[in-house]
């Protein structure tokens, strides 16, 4: 298996529901290590350009909208299989469609506001933690 690294999101509402150290806990203790965190309100525009895949889909506003509503965390994360087996972690998109015990089961309220992020390759779990961190702000070691 192979070193992957992974872009998490703690959506705005995981930061309004005071769910952020609770959900980090589960992310380290599923024995992903966390390479870089910080906290950023993001505006429309940047939200708009990390969601641009779906530009033109009919969530869009609403998913920038909401996305740039409050603060967020984005944490880049790394571990074997790192992108699959986060994907596991948070479940599916849609909370009422997720496994059991996953995060978005857990503390998600809809499809919309369904707390976290996960990168969906490797590919582009490398883009997105770019989007968010510089190298310097993603420690390797400890
Ligand atoms: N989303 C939504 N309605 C939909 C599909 C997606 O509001 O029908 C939102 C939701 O917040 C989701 C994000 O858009 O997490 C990105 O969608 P994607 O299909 O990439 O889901 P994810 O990879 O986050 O599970
Ligand atoms: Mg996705």
């Amino acid at each position: 298996m192979v070193i992957e690294r992974t872009l998490a999101i703690l959506k705005p509402d995981c930061v309004r529901k005071k769910l952020t150290g609770e959900v980090i806990a589960r992310i380290e203790k599923a024995g992903f290590k966390i390479l870089g965190l910080k906290k950023i309100r993001l505006t429309k525009e940047t939200a708009g350009g990390f969601y641009a895949v779906h530009k033109g889909r009919p969530f869009y506003d609403g998913l920038v909208e909401f996305m740039s509503s409050g603060p967020c965390v984005p944490i880049a994360l790394e571990k074997e299989n790192a992108v699959t087996d986060f994907r596991t972690l948070i479940g599916a998109t849609d909370p009422k469609d997720a496994a059991v015990g996953t995060i978005r089961k857990l503390y998600a309220d809809n499809k919309g506001e369904n707390i976290i992020h996960g990168s969906d390759s490797a590919e582009n779990g490398r883009i997105e933690i770019n989007f968010f961190f510089c190298t310097r702000e993603l420690i390797e070691t400890g």
